[in-house]
């Protein structure tokens, strides 16, 4: 990206606990830009509306002037959002990645050290997960149980297609779960640019094609064609070289490929997957699955290095280059207004934001800043410790002014 000294930043602080958390994160951005360009850029901050306080003000939970203002700037950087039932929206969040079509959910997966975690070595996990953020269940076609829009779509299964499973027709509500070749190689393309950009050697898609052959079936078949393009050693190439000449001449062209620095690309079923990233999650490093798999995934991934309280995310087009990065977690009422919450999910996601734009050397004084700041356990309460969130973002800003 071409980013002038003071670049145009929007942000939307987002409902509940967003408030809280943004503000402290903002402290800390500004602090780390500051130091690091010694005082010479900046970030021009710019408001944008959406949730409550765009309702309160404009009468729009996402007003059209928020979405154009984000298509305008460079970055947009958001806490979560709370989307009232019956609002014509199943989520703001999910409306807006679907209205800048930002089809990839970027989230890294990192441990740092002195968090508690359900696993004995949870060092060993360091992955990102890519996942499909357009498709899938999350297109949002439903249609409720008893309904008339129900009855046809039963209808059109049982008279034109001769689809006899569904088992109680008049009491059974339908969701239909579309996947697209080219949603899918738009996301696998982005999993493999990042592996080869970050000198990663595993590529692995997540799927249940076992079952759903042609949805996430579909989503394996397409995801290894998108690795043929790229320097890669395959399963499937494995399996090729091992029917045809036997097991140990399969390992060594294997082994030839890798050494020869090829990404090895494997595929795993979703619920063996989930297994695998507790017993042996050393074994993967960057993952590219669809949405749905990915929101479990993603989520199970965070309890293993500290919780949703310090799980980054991004929605990006790498294509268009907009891109949202936002905290994964959701407006947390139970703590909202307190000054109780984790602002790392944001910190981190600003992290992201920073290598995004380039500026690399912040990004790397705000993370060695927070892993030294937890290191030497100075955590909030979803941790274990007892700082309040603006606290937090204290001891990270004096962190940063001793770089
Ligand atoms: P949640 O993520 O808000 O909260 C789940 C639990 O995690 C709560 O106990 C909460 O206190 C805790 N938690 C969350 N963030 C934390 C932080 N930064 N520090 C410490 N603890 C934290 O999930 P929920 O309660 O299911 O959802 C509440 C609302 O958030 C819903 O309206 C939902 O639609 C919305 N939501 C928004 C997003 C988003 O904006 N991306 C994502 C998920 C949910």
């Amino acid at each position: 990206l071409n980013v002038p000294d003071h670049p145009t930043i929007a942000y939307i602080p987002g409902d509940g606990v967003g408030v809280d958390i943004f503000f402290a994160a903002q402290r800390v951005f500004d602090a780390a830009v500051k130091i690091v360009f010694d005082g010479q850029n900046k970030i021009e901050w710019k408001k944008l509306f959406a949730g409550q306080e765009a309702f309160e003000k404009m009468g729009d939970y996402l007003p059209e002037k928020t979405l154009q203002a984000i298509d305008d700037a460079l970055v947009t950087i958001k806490g979560p959002l709370m989307t009232p039932v019956g609002e014509g929206f199943r989520s703001i969040n999910v409306a807006l990645r679907q209205k800048l079509d930002l089809y990839a959910c970027v989230r890294p997966v990192e441990y740092f050290s002195g968090i508690s975690s359900p696993l004995k070595n949870p060092e060993r996990v360091n992955m990102t997960i890519f996942r499909e953020n357009t498709e899938d269940i999350y297109a949002g076609i439903e249609f409720a149980s008893g309904t008339k829009e129900a009855q046809k779509v039963i209808s059109f299964l049982s008279d034109e297609l001769k689809v006899s499973q569904i088992r109680f027709p008049e009491h059974s509500a339908i969701g239909i779960k579309p996947v697209s070749t080219d949603g899918t190689k738009r996301l696998v393309r982005a999993a493999f640019d990042h592996a080869v950009s970050t000198d990663k050697k595993r590529v692995t898609f997540v799927h249940k094609g076992n079952i759903m052959k042609f949805t996430e079936g579909g989503f394996r078949k397409w995801a290894y064609e998108v690795a043929s393009e790229y320097p890669t050693f395959t399963a499937l190439d494995f399996q090729k070289i091992k029917a045809a000449q036997g097991i140990s001449a399969a390992q060594q062209a294997k082994a030839e490929a890798l050494e020869a620095g090829k990404i090895f690309v494997d595929d795993v079923i979703a619920d063996n997957f989930l297994q695998q990233i507790l017993i042996r999650p050393e074994q993967f490093e960057v993952i590219a699955t669809l949405n749905l798999n990915g929101d479990y995934i993603s989520d199970a991934l965070a309890a293993e290095v500290g919780g949703i309280g310090i799980a980054p995310g991004a929605n990006i087009n790498f294509k268009t280059g907009h891109a949202i990065f936002e905290a994964t977690h959701g407006t947390a009422p139970d703590i909202a207004g307190k000054n109780l919450a984790n602002p790392s999910s944001l910190i981190l996601s600003g992290v992201m934001m920073f290598e995004y734009l380039g500026w690399t050397k912040v990004a790397q004084v705000i993370k060695s800043a927070l892993a030294q700041t937890i290191l030497e356990q100075h955590l909030t309460q979803d941790l274990g410790g007892n700082l309040s969130t603006s606290e937090f973002a204290n001891a990270l800003i004096e962190k940063i002014s001793h770089v």
